[in-house]
């Protein structure tokens, strides 16, 4: 028998029953970089491990298609309006996770059909004290919900703060629309969701009050998942909002964020051109998941080789049910992927099967 429960950050999962995943997806206004496919990799990893002990994992991906910087986007490359735009986008992000062996979450909820939710929320939070309006502003009250004496992780992918802000920490939930962006009929004017309440929002309505595993890339840890959790837990009651969470680490090119501006993007398709895409799904894996790591030349390379001997050791006519335990182990000890691989070397047969089944990589 293995642990009955996966350990992450946050409490465990119970290893019986029903899990439900809520991952912050993309904004589909670009194609996909090995950062991207790190978070989502490492997500679908994570429900592979459940389900293989029995959970049924019940996932939810937003797509965040209402967004100023995709509305730019649209604007500058296109010409188009927001909507058609991120279709491409969105049809380009599905061909990549499909060749990364990336399962179809059960929900891809939208934000342009969830607006209605968000000034129902945004409704919701001003009833219950929580939050304030200023000018066709409305914004949750950080030093009520717990938020207000927190850093943010990154800098570079935060909303700064609003003008309208009694607080800079404090996030905003709904807010007027500038000139020529799509806009929304609310009691606060026209108008258009935050980002972090756009997330509350889809979550709530998909999944409910709560859910098992909130999954994001760290840079999303704060402000955008504690804010949007605390305007779930605001409006419903029902704290924690997630029970685990998994922030995956960085990835990074020499030391720097992979960024447009810093025109240093590794794009997934780009390095499917070159490589098996379970090669880069092992290059992503074959790591602690909290951890900022740098891609280093070479690194894709000794991915495939260790690939193939993983495929040969597979081979191998020898099976042993505490070589599979210990592979699931440790699997379920915070997605504990080199020690995984590390015995599925050692012992090969069932155990190497197993390991490859379970991380995809098969
Ligand atoms: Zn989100």
């Amino acid at each position: 028998m293995t642990t009955s429960r996966l350990a992450l950050a946050g409490e465990p999962l119970p290893t019986v029953g029903h899990a439900r995943a809520y991952v912050c997806g993309i904004t589909p206004y670009d194609t996909t970089h090995l950062g991207h496919a790190a978070t989502f990799v490492w997500a679908d990893v994570a429900t592979r491990v459940l389900r293989r002990v029995g959970v049924t994992v019940e996932v939810c991906r937003n797509v965040t298609d209402v967004d100023d910087v995709l509305d730019a986007a649209a604007a500058d490359r296109a010409g188009s309006r927001f909507d058609s735009f991120a279709a491409v986008g969105q049809f380009r992000f599905d061909r990549d996770m499909a060749a990364l062996g990336v399962r179809p979450p059960a929900h891809e909820p939208r934000a342009h059909n969830h607006v209605d939710d968000v000034v129902r929320l945004a409704a919701g939070l001003l009833e219950r004290g929580v939050a304030y309006e200023r000018d066709g502003e409305v914004l949750l009250r950080a030093s009520a919900v717990g938020l207000a004496d927190r850093v943010p992780d990154d800098g570079s992918s935060q909303v700064p703060p609003s003008a309208r802000a009694e607080d800079p920490a404090d996030p905003t939930v709904w807010r007027p629309a500038l000139t020529g962006e799509a806009a929304w009929p609310s009691p606060w004017g026209d108008g258009r969701p935050g980002w972090h309440a756009e997330c509350a929002a889809m979550a709530l309505s998909v999944l409910g009050p709560a859910v098992d595993l909130h999954v994001g890339g760290a840079d999303l840890r704060h402000p955008h998942h504690t804010a949007m959790g605390a305007m779930a837990e605001a409006m419903t009651g029902v704290r924690p909002f997630a029970r685990a969470r998994l922030h995956v680490g960085t990835v990074q090119v020499d030391g720097a964020k992979m960024a447009k501006s810093a025109g240093n993007l590794l794009l997934v398709s780009d390095l499917l051109e070159s490589w098996p895409a379970a090669a880069v799904r092992l290059l992503v894996l074959d790591r602690p998941w909290a951890q900022a790591w740098d891609v280093a030349p070479g690194e894709i390379a000794a991915a495939a080789d260790r690939l193939e001997g993983l495929y040969a050791a597979a081979g191998r006519h020898v099976d042993g049910q505490a070589a599979v335990d210990a592979v699931v182990g440790a699997l379920l000890d915070d997605l504990d992927v080199p020690a995984a691989l590390a015995v599925a070397e050692a012992e090969g047969g069932e155990a190497a099967r197993v390991a490859l089944s379970v991380l995809g990589l098969s």
